[in-house]
């Protein structure tokens, strides 16, 4: 099996070129191009073209390999789907905005939640993913902003520099479920790429002992919630997680988190609707009394309520609402004081949304 370089450390790496009888500064100079996302050795254009031949022979860069990669028709959104050494194949988007660029981690290869509306965790949960695996998702859309320019200054989470300056824990899995390694790889961000506290988010359904250890752990993070209902009876139906942790318990745990940090709750909240008999679209979690409900849920917390229009996946037996229902939603929400925005939908087009791609990709496979 090929050695992966970027799971070695600088002793091994060492190591590994002198063996070849190579000399030590080239494990300075590969370190270099690791750090940066290299997808192979092809691109190390300061390494003799025989060496970067016996490298490819017995090396891999990433601990990931891109298996496919989707542009946005408004090229702001690259999705990635990459495969694992075991073979498992997980998604990472890297979306370009107004206010930085932006990586979507997944957390594991598949998910155990089941939650209802989800493509992520139609396939169950294959394994949870180690700090590399997650350090090189950021890598690979690192590489992907700045490529082979070595010679400019190194990441510091700036845009304005071509860098990564977000990242987001909303890609496939729950990252409370793999809580030691979440923590381990942003912990690795913030110090590695200068990816400040402030512009991590981790989002989790609410597994309460998770967002309890996030809140020993006492980094300014974002803390989003997938709370998707306002009352049990609606959330259990849609998300098995909710007969385990109850509406109250997750969010009284992510109130002493956002308290604590002085950071601003995100709530998200996807809206859904069902057909009924007529094929017509029934609005299931979003009905006024459902705002009502939530604002009851919600008054006198720092939150931001995220609506999310729901992606659909033909899998899934729920519907999009119309975009008029999804206001009235929101202005019943301000009315009672909730701070609220619409999430603009990114890249649609290429199947962005939770899973899609890694599903589509193993059905095609079949
Ligand atoms: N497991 C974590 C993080 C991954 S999901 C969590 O539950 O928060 C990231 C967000 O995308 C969650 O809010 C999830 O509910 C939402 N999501 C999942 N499937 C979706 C779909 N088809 N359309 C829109 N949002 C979706």
């Amino acid at each position: 099996m090929k050695t992966i370089l970027f799971n070695l450390n600088d002793i091994e790496l060492e190591k590994f070129v002198t063996d070849f009888g190579w000399p030590r500064f080239r494990a300075k100079q590969i370190r270099e191009w690791l750090n940066r996302g290299a997808p192979d050795f092809s691109v190390m254009k300061n390494l003799p073209v025989d060496m970067r031949d016996k490298l490819s022979e017995t090396a891999e860069t990433l601990p990931l390999k891109i298996v496919k990669k989707l542009e946005s028709s408004d090229n702001q959104t690259t999705k990635f789907l990459l495969e694992l050494v075991d073979g498992e194949q997980i998604e990472c988007v890297l979306m370009r905005t107004t206010y930085g660029n932006s990586v979507c981690v997944s957390s594991q290869a598949g998910c155990a939640m089941g939650c209802k509306f989800c493509a992520s965790t139609l396939l169950g949960l294959k394994r949870n993913l180690t700090v590399n695996e997650m350090f090189s998702q950021v890598l690979t859309a690192a590489w992907e902003l700045r490529g082979d320019r070595l010679s400019d200054t190194k990441p510091n989470g700036d845009a304005n520099n071509g860098d990564v300056s977000h990242i987001v824990v909303m890609g496939t899995g729950e990252p409370l479920q793999n809580t030691e390694n979440v923590i381990g790889f942003l912990e690795r961000a913030n110090h590695d790429l200068n990816i400040s506290w402030r512009r991590i988010t981790v989002s989790t359904c609410g597994i309460v002992p998770g967002i309890i250890e996030l809140t020993k752990w006492g980094r300014p993070i974002n803390l989003a919630i997938s709370l998707h209902a306002p009352i049990d009876e609606l959330r259990s139906k849609i998300m098995p997680i909710n007969n385990r942790y109850k509406l109250n318990e997750v969010l009284n745990a992510a109130f002493e988190f956002s308290d604590a940090q002085n950071r601003q709750l995100m709530i998200e909240y996807i809206l859904l609707g069902k057909r009924d008999e007529n094929g017509d679209v029934m609005i299931y979690n979003a009905t006024p009394e459902h705002a009502q409900q939530l604002i009851d849920l919600l008054r006198g917390h720092n939150v931001m309520v995220n609506l999310i229009p729901w992606n659909s996946v033909d899998e899934r037996d729920f519907a999009s609402i119309s975009g008029n229902a999804v206001h009235k939603f929101q202005d019943i929400l301000i009315k009672g004081g909730i701070h609220t925005r619409i999430r603009r939908e990114r890249g649609a087009d290429i199947g962005s949304a939770c899973g899609q791609l890694r599903l589509k990709n193993k059905k095609d496979v079949k």
